[in-house]
């Protein structure tokens, strides 16, 4: 049983269908109700959601995908938080 990296609590198991026909794990916790993907799926979601990166101004932009943001409860004019660790971008949504 997996827990909750935020809260401890243990997580439940479902299956969400991320795209048509693409279903993933993901665990569900019931106290926070926020989503962790399961890290067998991970790798096939990188491979499937693979999204170049183009120049806007100066800036740099990607575009995330519908299927991700909709996962993440990410809305149009919605305020994200970018960091960098580890050679990883981390975009947060709170
Ligand atoms: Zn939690």
């Amino acid at each position: 049983m997996t827990k909750c990296p935020e809260c401890g609590k243990t997580l439940n198991k479902e299956k969400r269908e991320i795209s048509p026909g693409i279903y993933a794990d993901v665990e569900v916790c019931p106290n926070c109700e926020d989503e962790w993907v399961d890290e067998s799926d991970y790798e096939e979601l990188r491979a499937l959601f693979k999204r170049k990166v183009f120049k806007v101004g100066g800036s740099l932009a990607v575009r995330i995908p519908k299927e991700i943001a909709d996962l993440a409860g990410v809305h149009d004019g919605d305020d994200l938080f970018i960091t960098s660790k580890d050679h990883r971008i981390i975009i947060e949504h709170k």
